[in-house]
Protein backbone atom coordinates (compact mmCIF):
# COMPACT_ATOMS: atom_id res chain seq x y z
CA UNK A 1 0.00 0.00 0.00
CA UNK A 2 1.57 3.59 -0.86
CA UNK A 3 2.51 5.41 2.06
CA UNK A 4 0.97 8.51 0.54
CA UNK A 5 -2.45 9.38 -1.22
CA UNK A 6 -0.21 11.97 -3.16
CA UNK A 7 3.04 13.16 -3.68
CA UNK A 8 3.43 16.97 -4.85
CA UNK A 9 6.51 17.87 -6.33
CA UNK A 10 8.38 21.29 -5.84
CA UNK A 11 7.06 23.99 -3.36
CA UNK A 12 6.86 27.16 -5.97
CA UNK A 13 3.38 28.68 -5.83
CA UNK A 14 1.93 25.41 -7.74
CA UNK A 15 2.93 22.89 -5.64
CA UNK A 16 2.24 24.30 -2.41
CA UNK A 17 -1.31 25.42 -3.50
CA UNK A 18 -2.01 21.76 -3.86
CA UNK A 19 -0.39 20.26 -1.40
CA UNK A 20 -2.63 22.32 0.63
CA UNK A 21 -5.74 22.10 -1.06
CA UNK A 22 -4.93 18.63 -1.44
CA UNK A 23 -4.48 18.31 2.50
CA UNK A 24 -7.88 20.39 3.67
CA UNK A 25 -9.94 18.31 1.37
CA UNK A 26 -8.22 15.01 4.11
CA UNK A 27 -5.79 13.21 1.92
CA UNK A 28 -2.10 12.34 2.78
CA UNK A 29 0.19 14.31 1.59
CA UNK A 30 4.28 14.97 1.21
CA UNK A 31 5.58 18.24 -0.56
CA UNK A 32 8.99 17.25 -1.83
CA UNK A 33 11.16 20.17 -2.68
CA UNK A 34 14.88 20.46 -3.51
CA UNK A 35 15.63 23.37 -1.87
CA UNK A 36 14.96 24.80 1.56
CA UNK A 37 12.89 27.93 2.46
CA UNK A 38 12.95 30.94 2.25
CA UNK A 39 14.77 30.05 -1.05
CA UNK A 40 15.69 32.64 -3.46
CA UNK A 41 13.51 32.09 -7.01
CA UNK A 42 14.22 34.42 -9.95
CA UNK A 43 11.58 36.15 -10.72
CA UNK A 44 9.69 39.95 -10.73
CA UNK A 45 7.92 39.69 -7.84
CA UNK A 46 4.72 41.51 -9.76
CA UNK A 47 1.28 40.20 -8.10
CA UNK A 48 -1.55 40.86 -9.93
CA UNK A 49 -4.74 41.85 -7.90
CA UNK A 50 -6.54 39.05 -8.98
CA UNK A 51 -3.76 36.42 -7.65
CA UNK A 52 -3.84 38.59 -3.80
CA UNK A 53 -7.43 38.75 -3.62
CA UNK A 54 -7.93 34.98 -4.95
CA UNK A 55 -5.29 33.57 -2.44
CA UNK A 56 -5.36 35.73 0.15
CA UNK A 57 -1.61 37.27 -0.15
CA UNK A 58 -1.12 39.35 2.74
CA UNK A 59 0.07 43.18 1.04
CA UNK A 60 1.06 44.42 3.93
CA UNK A 61 4.75 43.37 3.07
CA UNK A 62 4.59 44.39 -0.46
CA UNK A 63 5.25 47.59 -2.68
CA UNK A 64 2.30 48.66 -4.64
CA UNK A 65 2.22 49.40 -8.15
CA UNK A 66 0.07 52.57 -8.96
CA UNK A 67 1.84 54.49 -11.88
CA UNK A 68 2.81 51.97 -14.79
CA UNK A 69 5.65 53.41 -17.78
CA UNK A 70 5.11 51.88 -21.20
CA UNK A 71 8.20 52.76 -23.38
CA UNK A 72 8.39 51.24 -26.92
CA UNK A 73 10.35 51.05 -30.02
CA UNK A 74 11.76 54.65 -31.48
CA UNK A 75 11.08 56.03 -28.00
CA UNK A 76 7.15 56.40 -28.06
CA UNK A 77 6.21 56.37 -23.93
CA UNK A 78 2.99 56.98 -21.76
CA UNK A 79 3.02 57.03 -18.11
CA UNK A 80 -0.39 55.67 -16.99
CA UNK A 81 -1.31 57.08 -13.43
CA UNK A 82 -3.43 55.31 -10.95
CA UNK A 83 -4.45 56.65 -7.72
CA UNK A 84 -5.17 53.03 -6.08
CA UNK A 85 -2.99 49.48 -6.58
CA UNK A 86 -3.05 47.85 -9.88
CA UNK A 87 -0.66 45.29 -8.87
CA UNK A 88 1.93 44.54 -5.89
CA UNK A 89 5.53 43.55 -6.03
CA UNK A 90 7.12 41.03 -3.24
CA UNK A 91 10.06 39.10 -3.19
CA UNK A 92 9.42 35.52 -3.93
CA UNK A 93 11.58 34.33 -0.83
CA UNK A 94 8.72 35.61 1.17
CA UNK A 95 5.49 34.87 -1.14
CA UNK A 96 7.11 31.70 -1.60
CA UNK A 97 7.55 31.05 1.97
CA UNK A 98 4.32 31.88 2.89
CA UNK A 99 2.77 29.33 0.78
CA UNK A 100 4.28 26.78 2.23
CA UNK A 101 3.81 27.41 5.50
CA UNK A 102 0.23 27.27 4.75
CA UNK A 103 0.17 23.90 3.49
CA UNK A 104 1.99 22.52 5.95
CA UNK A 105 0.01 24.16 8.46
CA UNK A 106 -3.08 22.41 6.64
CA UNK A 107 -1.33 19.24 7.34
CA UNK A 108 1.18 18.72 4.17
CA UNK A 109 4.26 16.19 5.27
CA UNK A 110 7.30 18.36 3.90
CA UNK A 111 11.08 17.00 2.38
CA UNK A 112 12.88 19.97 1.94
CA UNK A 113 16.47 19.58 0.61
CA UNK A 114 15.91 16.40 -1.55
CA UNK A 115 15.28 16.42 -5.42
CA UNK A 116 13.23 14.27 -7.35
CA UNK A 117 15.29 12.68 -9.71
CA UNK A 118 13.13 10.08 -10.90
CA UNK A 119 9.03 9.04 -11.18
CA UNK A 120 8.04 5.58 -11.79
CA UNK A 121 4.54 4.91 -12.05
CA UNK A 122 2.71 1.35 -12.07
CA UNK A 123 -0.93 0.09 -11.68
CA UNK A 124 0.24 -0.28 -8.48
CA UNK A 125 1.00 3.58 -7.48
CA UNK A 126 4.24 6.35 -8.42
CA UNK A 127 7.01 5.03 -6.69
CA UNK A 128 9.10 9.02 -6.33
CA UNK A 129 13.34 8.58 -6.25
CA UNK A 130 14.62 11.54 -4.40
CA UNK A 131 18.43 12.65 -3.74
CA UNK A 132 17.55 11.52 -0.33
CA UNK A 133 15.17 8.48 -0.83
CA UNK A 134 12.27 6.61 -2.27
CA UNK A 135 8.46 7.74 -1.28
CA UNK A 136 5.34 6.06 -2.69
CA UNK A 137 1.87 7.56 -3.68
CA UNK A 138 -1.17 6.77 -5.48
CA UNK A 139 -0.81 9.72 -7.64
CA UNK A 140 2.01 12.41 -8.39
CA UNK A 141 1.55 16.28 -9.22
CA UNK A 142 4.23 17.72 -11.27
CA UNK A 143 5.01 21.54 -9.86
CA UNK A 144 8.57 21.74 -10.49
CA UNK A 145 8.79 24.40 -12.59
CA UNK A 146 10.00 24.86 -16.11
CA UNK A 147 12.80 22.32 -16.10
CA UNK A 148 10.39 19.37 -14.69
CA UNK A 149 12.24 16.22 -13.50
CA UNK A 150 8.71 14.72 -13.25
CA UNK A 151 7.18 15.80 -16.84
CA UNK A 152 10.85 14.52 -18.27
CA UNK A 153 10.17 11.13 -16.11
CA UNK A 154 6.61 10.70 -17.35
CA UNK A 155 7.76 11.77 -21.38
CA UNK A 156 5.77 14.26 -21.91
CA UNK A 157 8.81 17.63 -22.40
CA UNK A 158 7.67 18.49 -25.46
CA UNK A 159 10.59 18.81 -28.60
CA UNK A 160 12.02 22.06 -28.56
CA UNK A 161 10.91 23.06 -24.81
CA UNK A 162 14.07 24.96 -23.86
CA UNK A 163 15.49 26.16 -27.08
CA UNK A 164 11.87 27.47 -28.44
CA UNK A 165 11.08 29.71 -25.00
CA UNK A 166 12.18 32.39 -23.43
CA UNK A 167 14.77 32.93 -21.00
CA UNK A 168 15.40 36.16 -18.28
CA UNK A 169 18.72 37.41 -16.98
CA UNK A 170 17.64 39.59 -13.88
CA UNK A 171 19.61 42.12 -11.51
CA UNK A 172 19.05 43.37 -8.13
CA UNK A 173 19.71 46.89 -7.21
CA UNK A 174 19.45 48.60 -3.92
CA UNK A 175 17.39 51.74 -3.66
CA UNK A 176 20.10 53.90 -2.86
CA UNK A 177 21.95 53.05 -6.06
CA UNK A 178 19.02 54.11 -8.12
CA UNK A 179 18.22 57.17 -10.55
CA UNK A 180 14.40 58.79 -10.44
CA UNK A 181 11.86 56.21 -12.15
CA UNK A 182 8.80 57.60 -13.93
CA UNK A 183 6.47 54.62 -12.54
CA UNK A 184 6.63 51.94 -10.16
CA UNK A 185 6.67 49.61 -12.61
CA UNK A 186 8.43 50.22 -16.16
CA UNK A 187 7.87 48.22 -19.15
CA UNK A 188 10.10 48.26 -22.13
CA UNK A 189 8.17 46.62 -24.84
CA UNK A 190 9.41 45.03 -27.57
CA UNK A 191 12.97 46.09 -26.78
CA UNK A 192 14.84 43.19 -27.40
CA UNK A 193 11.78 41.61 -30.01
CA UNK A 194 8.99 39.42 -28.17
CA UNK A 195 8.79 40.53 -24.80
CA UNK A 196 10.29 43.14 -23.04
CA UNK A 197 12.38 44.68 -20.20
CA UNK A 198 11.15 45.84 -16.77
CA UNK A 199 12.39 47.49 -14.10
CA UNK A 200 10.17 46.91 -10.91
CA UNK A 201 10.43 49.45 -7.70
CA UNK A 202 10.21 46.81 -4.67
CA UNK A 203 10.53 48.41 -0.99
CA UNK A 204 14.23 47.98 -1.06
CA UNK A 205 15.18 47.42 -4.37
CA UNK A 206 14.64 47.63 -8.22
CA UNK A 207 13.87 44.61 -10.20
CA UNK A 208 15.23 44.50 -13.51
CA UNK A 209 15.26 42.27 -15.86
CA UNK A 210 14.50 41.16 -19.87
CA UNK A 211 12.41 38.29 -20.88
CA UNK A 212 12.41 37.29 -24.60
CA UNK A 213 12.80 34.33 -26.44
CA UNK A 214 16.22 32.60 -26.65
CA UNK A 215 16.74 33.25 -29.99
CA UNK A 216 16.67 37.05 -29.70
CA UNK A 217 19.64 37.30 -27.89
CA UNK A 218 22.44 38.35 -29.97
CA UNK A 219 25.00 38.50 -27.11
CA UNK A 220 25.21 36.81 -23.66
CA UNK A 221 21.79 37.73 -21.85
CA UNK A 222 24.01 39.12 -18.72
CA UNK A 223 25.79 41.37 -21.39
CA UNK A 224 22.46 42.60 -23.01
CA UNK A 225 20.75 43.36 -19.83
CA UNK A 226 24.02 45.53 -18.59
CA UNK A 227 24.37 47.18 -21.83
CA UNK A 228 20.60 48.08 -21.80
CA UNK A 229 21.26 49.55 -18.45
CA UNK A 230 24.20 51.77 -19.87
CA UNK A 231 22.50 52.70 -23.41
CA UNK A 232 19.10 52.97 -23.39
CA UNK A 233 17.92 56.25 -23.43
CA UNK A 234 15.65 56.12 -20.61
CA UNK A 235 16.51 53.04 -18.91
CA UNK A 236 20.05 54.51 -18.39
CA UNK A 237 18.82 57.04 -16.46
CA UNK A 238 16.93 54.43 -13.91
CA UNK A 239 20.47 53.12 -12.03
CA UNK A 240 23.31 55.36 -10.74
CA UNK A 241 25.81 52.33 -11.80
CA UNK A 242 24.90 49.60 -13.83
CA UNK A 243 25.32 45.87 -12.34
CA UNK A 244 28.33 43.51 -12.81
CA UNK A 245 27.73 41.15 -15.37
CA UNK A 246 28.52 38.25 -12.01
CA UNK A 247 25.65 39.78 -10.27
CA UNK A 248 23.07 39.02 -13.09
CA UNK A 249 21.15 35.93 -12.32
CA UNK A 250 19.05 34.29 -14.62
CA UNK A 251 15.60 31.95 -15.51
CA UNK A 252 13.60 30.28 -18.40
CA UNK A 253 10.30 30.95 -18.76
CA UNK A 254 8.10 28.68 -20.40
CA UNK A 255 6.51 32.01 -22.87
CA UNK A 256 5.24 30.29 -25.71
CA UNK A 257 2.15 28.13 -24.53
CA UNK A 258 1.46 24.79 -22.55
CA UNK A 259 2.61 21.35 -23.32
CA UNK A 260 0.46 19.01 -25.58
CA UNK A 261 -0.56 16.79 -22.87
CA UNK A 262 -0.71 17.54 -19.26
CA UNK A 263 -1.95 14.43 -17.41
CA UNK A 264 -1.05 10.76 -17.28
CA UNK A 265 -1.86 7.57 -15.61
CA UNK A 266 -1.77 8.82 -11.32
CA UNK A 267 -0.29 12.33 -13.07
CA UNK A 268 -0.98 16.14 -13.51
CA UNK A 269 1.23 18.72 -14.39
CA UNK A 270 0.42 22.28 -12.62
CA UNK A 271 2.49 25.45 -13.51
CA UNK A 272 5.32 26.19 -15.22
CA UNK A 273 6.21 22.41 -15.73
CA UNK A 274 2.89 22.47 -17.72
CA UNK A 275 3.86 25.95 -19.60
CA UNK A 276 0.97 28.06 -17.48
CA UNK A 277 2.66 31.49 -18.19
CA UNK A 278 0.92 34.09 -19.94
CA UNK A 279 1.79 34.25 -23.28
CA UNK A 280 1.79 37.79 -23.30
CA UNK A 281 3.64 39.40 -20.54
CA UNK A 282 4.81 36.42 -18.61
CA UNK A 283 2.76 36.38 -15.46
CA UNK A 284 2.98 32.86 -14.25
CA UNK A 285 2.30 32.89 -10.11
CA UNK A 286 -1.38 33.70 -10.42
CA UNK A 287 -2.17 30.99 -13.38
CA UNK A 288 0.73 28.81 -11.63
CA UNK A 289 -1.96 28.39 -8.70
CA UNK A 290 -5.24 28.32 -10.44
CA UNK A 291 -3.99 25.52 -12.34
CA UNK A 292 -3.52 23.69 -9.03
CA UNK A 293 -6.96 24.59 -7.89
CA UNK A 294 -8.52 22.70 -11.16
CA UNK A 295 -6.21 19.70 -11.08
CA UNK A 296 -6.55 19.44 -7.07
CA UNK A 297 -10.54 19.54 -8.37
CA UNK A 298 -9.74 16.56 -10.99
CA UNK A 299 -7.61 14.73 -8.71
CA UNK A 300 -9.75 14.53 -5.38
CA UNK A 301 -12.54 13.30 -7.12
CA UNK A 302 -10.50 10.45 -9.16
CA UNK A 303 -8.82 9.61 -5.32
CA UNK A 304 -12.55 9.17 -3.82
CA UNK A 305 -13.41 7.22 -6.35
CA UNK A 306 -10.23 4.83 -6.83
CA UNK A 307 -9.88 6.00 -10.67
CA UNK A 308 -6.52 7.02 -11.78
CA UNK A 309 -6.32 6.06 -14.92
CA UNK A 310 -5.05 8.48 -17.92
CA UNK A 311 -8.69 8.62 -19.25
CA UNK A 312 -9.89 9.77 -15.90
CA UNK A 313 -7.07 12.36 -15.38
CA UNK A 314 -7.79 14.17 -18.42
CA UNK A 315 -10.69 15.85 -17.29
CA UNK A 316 -7.71 17.90 -15.98
CA UNK A 317 -6.76 19.08 -19.50
CA UNK A 318 -10.49 19.64 -20.70
CA UNK A 319 -10.97 21.69 -17.80
CA UNK A 320 -8.10 24.16 -17.97
CA UNK A 321 -8.71 24.56 -22.21
CA UNK A 322 -12.29 25.67 -21.28
CA UNK A 323 -11.00 27.81 -18.52
CA UNK A 324 -10.73 31.53 -19.60
CA UNK A 325 -8.37 32.55 -17.59
CA UNK A 326 -5.51 29.51 -18.84
CA UNK A 327 -6.69 27.88 -21.99
CA UNK A 328 -8.17 31.42 -23.31
CA UNK A 329 -5.29 33.34 -21.89
CA UNK A 330 -2.48 31.20 -23.70
CA UNK A 331 -4.37 31.44 -27.14
CA UNK A 332 -5.35 35.03 -27.03
CA UNK A 333 -1.86 36.17 -25.07
CA UNK A 334 0.05 34.75 -28.43
CA UNK A 335 -2.41 36.49 -30.72
CA UNK A 336 -1.43 39.60 -29.09
CA UNK A 337 1.76 39.12 -28.51
CA UNK A 338 2.39 37.98 -32.54
CA UNK A 339 -0.13 41.32 -33.43
CA UNK A 340 2.26 43.83 -31.51
CA UNK A 341 5.73 42.63 -31.72
CA UNK A 342 5.09 41.64 -35.05
CA UNK A 343 6.69 45.11 -36.34
CA UNK A 344 8.62 47.64 -34.05
CA UNK A 345 6.98 49.66 -36.15
CA UNK A 346 2.98 48.79 -34.79
CA UNK A 347 4.22 49.21 -31.25
CA UNK A 348 5.41 52.59 -32.04
CA UNK A 349 2.01 53.55 -33.38
CA UNK A 350 -0.35 51.54 -30.74
CA UNK A 351 2.03 53.49 -27.74
CA UNK A 352 1.84 56.48 -29.53
CA UNK A 353 -1.50 56.35 -30.28
CA UNK A 354 -1.74 55.42 -26.24
CA UNK A 355 0.05 58.45 -25.54
CA UNK A 356 -2.24 60.68 -26.97
CA UNK A 357 -5.46 58.89 -25.75
CA UNK A 358 -5.82 58.14 -22.18
CA UNK A 359 -7.98 55.44 -22.25
CA UNK A 360 -6.25 53.62 -24.87
CA UNK A 361 -3.05 53.46 -22.47
CA UNK A 362 -5.57 52.25 -19.81
CA UNK A 363 -6.59 49.95 -21.24
CA UNK A 364 -3.23 48.63 -22.12
CA UNK A 365 -2.50 48.71 -18.66
CA UNK A 366 -5.42 46.60 -18.22
CA UNK A 367 -4.29 43.74 -20.00
CA UNK A 368 -1.30 44.08 -18.96
CA UNK A 369 -1.97 43.57 -15.57
CA UNK A 370 -4.36 41.02 -16.24
CA UNK A 371 -7.23 43.52 -15.07
CA UNK A 372 -8.95 42.77 -18.70
CA UNK A 373 -9.18 39.49 -20.22
CA UNK A 374 -7.00 39.13 -23.35
CA UNK A 375 -9.55 37.91 -25.28
CA UNK A 376 -11.94 41.16 -24.49
CA UNK A 377 -8.68 42.98 -23.97
CA UNK A 378 -8.25 42.14 -28.36
CA UNK A 379 -11.45 43.30 -29.24
CA UNK A 380 -11.75 46.66 -26.76
CA UNK A 381 -8.35 47.70 -28.20
CA UNK A 382 -9.58 46.77 -31.87
CA UNK A 383 -11.93 49.14 -31.52
CA UNK A 384 -10.30 52.06 -29.25
CA UNK A 385 -6.78 52.22 -31.61
CA UNK A 386 -7.42 54.85 -34.48
CA UNK A 387 -8.49 53.90 -37.94
CA UNK A 388 -4.79 54.68 -39.34
CA UNK A 389 -3.32 52.34 -37.14
CA UNK A 390 -5.64 49.53 -37.32
CA UNK A 391 -4.78 50.12 -40.99
CA UNK A 392 -1.27 49.68 -40.47
CA UNK A 393 -2.14 46.69 -38.61
CA UNK A 394 -3.72 44.97 -41.18
CA UNK A 395 -0.66 45.92 -43.42
CA UNK A 396 2.24 44.74 -41.57
CA UNK A 397 0.55 41.65 -40.30
CA UNK A 398 -2.41 40.51 -42.01
CA UNK A 399 -2.24 37.08 -41.00
CA UNK A 400 -1.91 37.90 -37.25
CA UNK A 401 -5.31 40.24 -37.74
CA UNK A 402 -7.05 37.63 -39.49
CA UNK A 403 -6.27 35.06 -36.68
CA UNK A 404 -7.49 37.23 -34.21
CA UNK A 405 -10.59 37.85 -36.11
CA UNK A 406 -10.85 34.08 -36.08
CA UNK A 407 -9.96 33.36 -32.59
CA UNK A 408 -7.69 30.44 -34.37
CA UNK A 409 -4.31 30.20 -32.15
CA UNK A 410 -3.35 27.08 -30.50
CA UNK A 411 -2.66 27.54 -26.51
CA UNK A 412 -0.25 24.55 -26.94
CA UNK A 413 3.63 25.34 -27.01
CA UNK A 414 4.46 25.25 -30.48
CA UNK A 415 1.17 25.41 -31.83
CA UNK A 416 0.51 21.67 -31.91
CA UNK A 417 -2.40 19.37 -31.32
CA UNK A 418 -3.01 17.30 -28.54
C1 LIG B 1 12.80 36.20 -14.56
C2 LIG B 1 11.37 35.85 -14.33
C3 LIG B 1 10.49 36.84 -13.92
C4 LIG B 1 9.16 36.52 -13.64
N1 LIG B 1 8.35 37.50 -13.16
C5 LIG B 1 7.08 37.20 -12.81
C6 LIG B 1 6.27 38.17 -12.19
O1 LIG B 1 6.70 39.30 -11.93
N2 LIG B 1 5.00 37.83 -11.87
C7 LIG B 1 4.50 36.59 -12.14
O2 LIG B 1 3.32 36.33 -11.85
N3 LIG B 1 5.27 35.63 -12.70
C8 LIG B 1 6.55 35.90 -13.04
N4 LIG B 1 7.35 34.93 -13.56
C9 LIG B 1 6.81 33.58 -13.74
C10 LIG B 1 6.76 32.85 -12.40
O3 LIG B 1 8.02 32.95 -11.75
C11 LIG B 1 6.40 31.38 -12.59
O4 LIG B 1 5.35 31.25 -13.50
C12 LIG B 1 6.02 30.73 -11.25
O5 LIG B 1 7.12 30.75 -10.37
C13 LIG B 1 5.56 29.30 -11.47
O6 LIG B 1 5.36 28.67 -10.21
P1 LIG B 1 5.59 27.09 -10.06
O7 LIG B 1 5.24 26.78 -8.66
O8 LIG B 1 4.89 26.37 -11.14
O9 LIG B 1 7.15 26.89 -10.34
P2 LIG B 1 8.40 27.44 -9.52
O10 LIG B 1 8.09 28.71 -8.88
O11 LIG B 1 9.54 27.38 -10.47
O12 LIG B 1 8.61 26.37 -8.37
C14 LIG B 1 9.13 25.10 -8.64
C15 LIG B 1 9.73 24.54 -7.36
O13 LIG B 1 10.15 23.20 -7.63
C16 LIG B 1 11.42 22.99 -7.05
N5 LIG B 1 12.06 21.92 -7.83
C17 LIG B 1 12.55 21.99 -9.09
N6 LIG B 1 13.04 20.80 -9.47
C18 LIG B 1 12.87 19.97 -8.42
C19 LIG B 1 13.18 18.59 -8.21
N7 LIG B 1 13.77 17.85 -9.14
N8 LIG B 1 12.85 18.05 -7.01
C20 LIG B 1 12.24 18.79 -6.04
N9 LIG B 1 11.94 20.09 -6.20
C21 LIG B 1 12.24 20.67 -7.38
C22 LIG B 1 12.12 24.34 -7.17
O14 LIG B 1 13.18 24.47 -6.24
C23 LIG B 1 10.97 25.30 -6.90
O15 LIG B 1 10.85 25.60 -5.53
C24 LIG B 1 8.69 35.21 -13.85
C25 LIG B 1 9.56 34.22 -14.29
C26 LIG B 1 10.89 34.52 -14.53
C27 LIG B 1 11.83 33.45 -14.97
Amino acid sequence: MPLYDVIVVGAGPSGSTAARLLSESGFRVLLIERARHPRRKVCGGALSLRAVRRYGIPIEEAAEIRDVFLWGPGGAEVVVPSDRPVGYLMPRERLDEILFRRALESGAEAAQGEAVVNVDVSGEGVLVTTTGGRYSARAVVGADGFASRVRESLGLTPRGWFTDNAFCPVCYVPLDSAGELAGDAEFYLGVYGEGYAWIFKHRDHLNIGIGTFLRNYKSHPATLLVEFLQRHSEASSRVLEPPQESRIVGSYIPYNGAIPKTYSERALLVGDSAGFVSTLTGEGIYHAMLSSELAVDVLSRSLEEGDLSEERLSEYQRRWLQEPELGEMLAYGKLLRNLLFKDPRLLSRVLKAASEDAELARLIRDIVFGLKGYKAGAWELARRIPLRVAMDMLLLAPGDVFRLAAGSSSPFFGGGKV
